[in-house]
């Protein structure tokens, strides 16, 4: 393999019935800041049926390029097809970096299009950079149990590539004036080629609650001390209209459901605000809400590490703090 013959940064553009995942649009904000780094163009994969009207947007969002699979073979996802788009684009233009959200779709697609191509993918990435000589992406994210975060290279093979997590890329504001070209690809498919048939969607109920999309958050976590304590957190986040988040050790005493947690096996959150209370601030917990626009801690253990991780820090009983904050924002 020539390392050299290969150029560019690619994102693939998920989209689900004509809407492109929020994930793909923080990426194409990734990869242009690594293309740019780079001096190489960015590439949108768009692959779908009816989905051409979607590339002026991956355009907007900052590729020079969407390569355009649009057949109704790619109605709806299957490994087999989208595996067969990718890989016959990446053997043809060679480009040297593919990103994927990290959601079940691409970390499907990425690591079947890996396994075929032979080469190397850091799953669940938190951060990229990618050196401007050399083109060796620089994908890390957290290991061993969060302890530590490991920056992993494929330093032999291309294209590299990585699963991303949702909502830790900014996507850039979309620019009408932006011009890409759109090229448009297909398969040699037939149906009768293919293995799996898409007989029905069974549509899981929605989430009762969306922590990503929230704009501010109060968290509770086990200093709250049990069920009733932590209608503390409810109250509070009712008085001001924030969503209600929590630690892992609180969902697993039962006194809320996973949707609310927050972290490495919950949710990454990106609210303007974060109160993070009675929560002793784990790396597992840190790295699912450290990009939080302002993180306010209430502990009452002076040493404990969630005061590393936050723009402010109140030492107190939760108990005595945050009646005291509610009583203040009634009067505000
Ligand atoms: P504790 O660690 O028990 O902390 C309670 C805190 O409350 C203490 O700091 C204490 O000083 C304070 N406190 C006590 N009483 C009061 C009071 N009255 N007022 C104010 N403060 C008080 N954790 C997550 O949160 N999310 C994850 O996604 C996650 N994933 C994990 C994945 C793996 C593989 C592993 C190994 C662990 C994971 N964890 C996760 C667990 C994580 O390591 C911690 O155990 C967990 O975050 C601790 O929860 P906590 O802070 O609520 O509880």
């Amino acid at each position: 393999m020539n390392m050299d013959d290969y150029r560019g940064v690619w994102v693939f553009i998920e989209q689900n019935e004509g809407v492109i995942a929020s994930v793909s649009l923080e990426l194409l904000g990734a990869g242009r800041r690594l293309a740019d780094k780079r001096g190489v163009p960015l590439a949108g994969v768009l692959v779908g049926h009816g989905v051409q009207p979607l590339a002026s947007k991956v355009i907007q969002y900052g590729a020079n390029i969407v390569y355009l699979y649009d057949d109704l073979i790619f109605k709806d996802y299957r490994t087999e097809t989208y595996m067969r788009a990718i890989i016959e684009c990446s053997e043809k233009h060679k480009p040297e970096v593919i990103l994927y959200g990290a959601t079940s779709t691409g970390k499907d697609l990425a690591s079947a299009v890996a396994t075929d191509l032979a080469t190397g993918l850091t799953a669940d990435s938190t951060i990229l950079d990618v050196n401007e000589e050399n083109g060796l992406l620089e994908a890390s994210r957290p290991a061993f149990g969060g302890n530590i975060m490991a920056t992993i290279l494929c330093k032999n093979h291309r294209p590299q590539m990585a699963t991303v997590r949702s909502k830790v890329m900014k996507s850039l504001a979309p620019d009408k004036s932006r011009v890409g070209e759109i090229i448009e690809e297909s398969v040699a498919l037939q149906e009768s080629d293919l293995r799996t048939k898409v007989l029905e969607i069974v549509r899981v109920a929605t989430p009762k609650i969306r922590l990503d999309e929230a704009d501010i958050i109060v968290a509770g976590g086990k200093g709250l001390g049990s069920q009733k304590g932590f209608d503390l957190i409810h109250e509070f986040a009712g008085k001001i209209g924030a969503m209600v988040g929590a630690s892992r050790d609180v969902v697993e005493a039962g006194w809320i459901e996973h949707d609310h947690q927050v972290g490495q096996t919950g949710v990454t959150v990106l609210p303007k605000i974060y109160f993070a209370i009675g929560i002793s601030g784990a790396i597992q917990h840190i790295v699912g809400m450290q990009n939080s626009g302002l993180i306010i801690a209430i502990n009452k253990d002076p040493e404990a590490p969630i005061f590393q991780s936050c723009h402010y820090g109140i030492v107190g009983d939760a108990f005595e703090i945050v009646p005291m904050l509610m009583e203040a924002f009634e009067k505000a």
